[in-house]
This record gives C-alpha cells, sequence and structure tokens, in this order.
C-alpha cells in the first residue's frame, strides 16, 4: 500500500498518454508558444504497461488514462487493451471527439465510466473555447457513449463571465440526458493567465442552480473529488469540484504519472520523481514511488496561500495542465 505522512492511501493513479491534443483550449494551454514533449521522452507503451503493474503491485485499483488528449497517440487502443487486462478499474478523461473510433476498444478493455469534457452547450463559445469546430461530434459522441450503457461524467470548467450563465443549462440538460455534470472551479497552471476574480466558485453555483431548480445533495464517495446534487426527477446529476473554494485534501488518493514519465504527488507538486529515466536504467522503481508518496504536502502540492483570493499564480511552480495530465 502507498500510505502518506497523513495516513492517505494513494489507490489511484492517473497516467498521461501525451502532451499533445487535437484541441487548444486556452485554460490548459499555456499563450505562448508552447513546445510538445520529443518522442523519446515519451513512456513507450511498454513502458507504461510495465509501470502499471508496478503501481498495481503496490496496491493501485484505479487508473485514469488522460493528457494532453489520450485518444490522439497512434498506440491508443492497445494501451487501452493492454491495461483493461489488469485488476483495475479502467477509465479515461477525453474531449470526447474520437471516441466513435474507439467504440469496440473501449467495449473489449471492460472501460464502465467515462469523463467528457464540455465548457458549453453552444457550438460557437465551443469554438472560441477550444479553438476548433467539433462541437457536434462532442455532442454525438456522448450519445453514442450513452448507448453503449457507459456512465458519462462531463466535465466543465466555468470561469467567471465566459460559461457561468450556462450552468442553468447544463442542470435543464440533465432532465432528460442521464449524464453526469461536473462543474469544475478554473484552477492555476503555467501560462493559463489565472486571477482569482475568474474563478467561479462552488457557493456562486449553487446560487447560480437555485435560481432555476431545487436540488438535493447526494451522498459521496470516500474519495470523491465532487460534491455532488441531483434535482428530483432528473435523469442525470450535477456536481461541483471545488479545488480553489473548498479543497478536498484530506480525502485524496490520487497520483499522476506525466507522459514523459514523472511521478507527481499532487496536481500542484512542485517536485517530481523521474520513474521512466529509472526503470530504463533498472533502478527500483517501487523505492522511488513510496519516497515521492511519502513526500506528499498536506494540501495543494504546499503551495497555496489560506485563500485562494490571495494567491499569486506567478508564485506557483509548475506545469502548464496539458503537460500534467487532468
Ligand atoms: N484532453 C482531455 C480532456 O480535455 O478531457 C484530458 C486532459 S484535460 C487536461 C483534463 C481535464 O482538465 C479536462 O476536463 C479539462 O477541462 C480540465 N482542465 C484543464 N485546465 C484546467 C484548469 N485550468 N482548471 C480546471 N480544469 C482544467
Ligand atoms: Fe486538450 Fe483537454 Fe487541454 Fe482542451 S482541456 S487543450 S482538450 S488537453
Amino acid at each position: 500500500m502507498l500510505v502518506d505522512r497523513y495516513n492517505r492511501v494513494h489507490n489511484y493513479l492517473r497516467i498521461s498518454l501525451t502532451d499533445n491534443c487535437n484541441f487548444r483550449c486556452f485554460y490548459c494551454m499555456p499563450e505562448e508558444h508552447y513546445s510538445f514533449m520529443p518522442k523519446a521522452s515519451l513512456m513507450q507503451a511498454a513502458e507504461i504497461e510495465k509501470l502499471a503493474k508496478v503501481f498495481v503491485e503496490l496496491g493501485v485499483d484505479k487508473i485514469r488514462l488522460t493528457g494532453g488528449e489520450p485518444l490522439v497517440r497512434k498506440d491508443a487502443p492497445q494501451i487501452i487493451e493492454a491495461l483493461g487486462k489488469l485488476p483495475v478499474s479502467l477509465t479515461l478523461t477525453t474531449n470526447g471527439v474520437r471516441l466513435h473510433e474507439f467504440k469496440n476498444v473501449l467495449r473489449s478493455a471492460g472501460v464502465a465510466s467515462l469523463n467528457i469534457s464540455l465548457d458549453t452547450l453552444d457550438a460557437d463559445k465551443f469554438q472560441l473555447i477550444t479553438r476548433r469546430d467539433n462541437f457536434q461530434t462532442v455532442m454525438n459522441n456522448i450519445d453514442l457513449m450513452l448507448e453503449m450503457g457507459v456512465y458519462v461524467k462531463v466535465n466543465v470548467v466555468v470561469m467567471a463571465g465566459l460559461n457561468d450563465q450556462e450552468i442553468i443549462d447544463f442542470i435543464a440538460w440533465t432532465k432528460h440526458k442521464p449524464v453526469h455534470v461536473r462543474f469544475i472551479e478554473f484552477m492555476p497552471f503555467a501560462g493559463n493567465k489565472w486571477t482569482s476574480n475568474k474563478v467561479f466558485t462552488w457557493q456562486q453555483i449553487l446560487e447560480k442552480a437555485s435560481e432555476a431548480f431545487s436540488f438535493l445533495p447526494l451522498k459521496n464517495e470516500k474519495n470523491a473529488t465532487a460534491k455532488g446534487y441531483i434535482v428530483p426527477g432528473h435523469a442525470g446529476t450535477f456536481a461541483v469540484i471545488s479545488t480553489m473554494s473548498a479543497p478536498f485534501c484530506d480525502t485524496c488518493n490520487r497520483m499522476r504519472l506525466t507522459a514523459d514519465g514523472k511521478l507527481k504527488n499532487c496536481l500542484f507538486a512542485k517536485d517530481e520523481t523521474d520513474l521512466l529515466t529509472a526503470m530504463r536504467s533498472g533502478e527500483n522503481v517501487e523505492d522511488l514511488i513510496r519516497k515521492n508518496i511519502k513526500a506528499k504536502a498536506a494540501a495543494l502540492g504546499g503551495q497555496f496561500p489560506e485563500t485562494f483570493e490571495t494567491l499569486n499564480s506567478e508564485e506557483v511552480i509548475n506545469r502548464s495542465m496539458i503537460a500534467i495530465g487532468g
């Protein structure tokens, strides 16, 4: 088991398959020129499988593939197949645009749940946010996944003044669509021009929701990041991921492996452990993993002040989101 100094058991690994992406969401990719990781520094499919097996030996029973966009990687089908054979619950976070091409592989790998990102229900705004014209494809693929019986969570990054007015539309959407919308507070990463006044908080999201709906809280799972709600009678639910206004670090069970094989014990961790180079040179990666997890900070990578309103994002030492893997 991977237990840290605060007795948190780490059984959930997120693996980034690539820092490349077919979208250009401005809150995720740095605005200035971004250099994608060179191919030689990326974990190869066999290396991903080998490292995943080490984590499974150490108690991991849930793996999420992410990126960048995990489904742009050419050998993504092989990786999904291989990890699907491990004794883990396997899931993915994706922008959804290529999901139709992965129907069979997702089914055969036993992927039962997916997170699909969609920040707006308006096709023009979708283009503004992602700089791509794929709104309808993503909507169709959400329907396709629902038809296949996949549990679909829809990630919506809420940014004040950009899409906060759509909170009600998203909740209305859950009336007949059995999707689980998760409103995510906007987080600071390298180059994404985060300022505290762009955060639309959990409290504000609930206030906005209550303008149109009466809703009830759901019972949350032990390590849940999202606080869930349901409007009685709706087929789907909604939730808030309140990383900025009410972090949930006390029950954190998550670790991240970047596409270049570095272990981050927190989304906001400054320090990383290079597992890929160690594995390539025959070192014992198990010891490195244990040491990394033992060093995990109590909250938010140990880099945030008491309240997010006083945070200067320039002082947070971290990668951009696209290079971490959300
Ligand atoms: N490309 C995939 C996707 O978009 O779902 C997976 C990678 S993406 C980095 C993972 C998640 O992080 C997405 O739901 C995205 O919206 C979210 N994300 C990216 N930047 C963020 C930010 N600054 N604050 C909050 N969430 C963010
Ligand atoms: Fe790509 Fe996902 Fe980042 Fe958008 S949020 S740029 S889809 S990795």
